[in-house]
C-alpha cells in the first residue's frame, strides 16, 4: 500500500483516504463520491479494528459482507481497496498508541472508555500506510470526525481532514452498518432519534433557548417509545463538545440511545434564526 501511494504521489496525482469498518451503505458511498470528487485516486479500507470495541460490545458480531462490499466500491469507481489483516494492524509486540486528552471525555467516549484511543491510534497507523493527501469522514460520528481532526493538528499529518453530511433513510433514520441488528419493531422504534432532534430544532425555532428544556423534551420523545434506552443526550459547543446551556450560537445536539440491545447515534448541528438572537439581544 506504502509503495503504491509513493508511486502515486511521484506522478503527483492527489489521493482522497475514506476508513471504514465495512458492511458498506450509501452514507460510506457519500464519502466515496467525495473523494472521486478532490482528488485523482480513492483508497478505501475495510478494517474492524478490535482495539476500539469494549470486552462487552460487539466486535465479534459486527456485521461484515467483503464480497458486498468490494462490488459497492467498484460501483462507485474507487481505485483501491485496503484490507489489512489484523496481524498487519498489530503484529506481535505492537505496543504504541494515540490518545487524546479532552475530546474523549464528552459523549461517546464516557460509556466507550477505549473508543476514541482504538479510532487515533488505528487511524494514525492508516495515515502512514495509506499517505493520503485528504481523508474523508462523515459527520455521523461528528465527536470521531473532531477527534481525527484535532490529532491530524497535533501530530502534524499533512492531511486535509474533510467532513460529510449525515446520509439518512427516507424516514430519517440514520444509516449506519448497525442498523442491520434491528428487527422491524426497533427499526420503528429506531426512528425516535431523528424525531427527537427534528422536534429540538423546531422547539429552538419557536424560541427556546434553554438546553435543559429541549433535552427534556428530546428524552420524552425517546422515552415514549418502547424497547428504548437513553445514554445520553446533549447540547454542546461544536468545537470542544462542552455543554451550553443557553444556546446563543449554533450548537451540536448529540444522542446516544440503546434500541433494544443496539446502540445507535445521532446528531444535528441546532443552528436558531440570528434574527431572533439579535431581536433577543
Ligand atoms: P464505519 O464503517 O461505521 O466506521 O464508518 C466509516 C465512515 O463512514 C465514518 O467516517 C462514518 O462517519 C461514515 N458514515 C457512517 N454512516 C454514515 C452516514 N449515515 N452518513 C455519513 N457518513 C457515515
Amino acid at each position: 500500500m506504502q509503495r503504491y501511494s509513493d508511486l502515486m504521489r511521484k506522478e503527483r496525482r492527489s489521493i482522497a483516504f475514506v476508513p471504514t469498518m465495512g458492511f458498506l451503505h450509501e452514507g460510506h458511498l457519500s464519502l466515496m463520491k467525495k473523494g472521486l470528487e478532490i482528488a485523482d485516486i480513492v483508497v478505501a479500507s475495510i478494517f474492524v479494528n478490535p482495539a476500539q470495541f469494549g470486552p462487552s460490545e460487539d466486535f465479534g458480531s459486527y456485521p461484515r459482507n467483503i464480497e458486498g462490499d468490494l462490488k459497492l466500491l467498484k460501483k462507485e469507481g474507487v481505485d483501491i481497496v485496503f484490507l489489512p489483516s489484523e496481524k498487519d494492524i498489530y503484529p506481535d509486540g505492537f505496543q504504541t498508541c494515540v490518545e487524546l486528552k479532552n475530546l474523549p471525555n464528552h459523549l461517546c467516549g464516557l460509556s466507550r472508555p477505549v473508543f476514541f484511543k482504538g479510532i487515533a491510534s488505528v487511524v494514525s497507523k492508516l495515515f502512514n500506510i495509506v499517505k493520503p493527501h485528504y481523508a474523508v469522514f462523515g459527520k455521523k460520528d461528528y465527536q470521531q470526525f473532531l477527534v481525527i481532526k484535532q490529532m491530524v493538528k497535533d501530530l502534524n499529518f499533512d492531511i486535509e481532514i474533510v467532513g460529510a453530511p449525515i446520509v439518512r433513510e427516507k424516514d430519517g433514520l440514520a444509516m449506519s452498518s448497525r442498523n442491520s441488528y434491528l428487527n422491524p419493531e426497533q427499526r420503528r422504534h429506531a426512528l425516535s432519534l431523528y424525531r427527537s432532534l427534528k422536534m429540538a430544532g423546531e422547539i429552538l425555532q419557536s424560541g427556546e433557548r434553554n438546553s435543559s428544556k429541549i433535552i427534556n423534551e428530546a428524552a420524552a420523545i425517546i422515552k415514549s417509545y418502547p424497547d428504548t434506552e437513553i445514554d445520553y443526550i446533549k447540547i454542546c459547543d461544536q468545537e470542544n463538545l462542552s455543554d451550553m446551556e443557553i444556546i446563543d450560537r449554533p450548537a451540536l445536539m448529540a444522542l446516544a440511545v440503546k434500541v433494544g440491545k443496539t446502540r445507535l447515534i445521532d446528531n444535528m448541528i441546532l443552528t436558531a434564526q440570528m434574527d431572533s438572537l439579535m431581536s433577543e439581544g
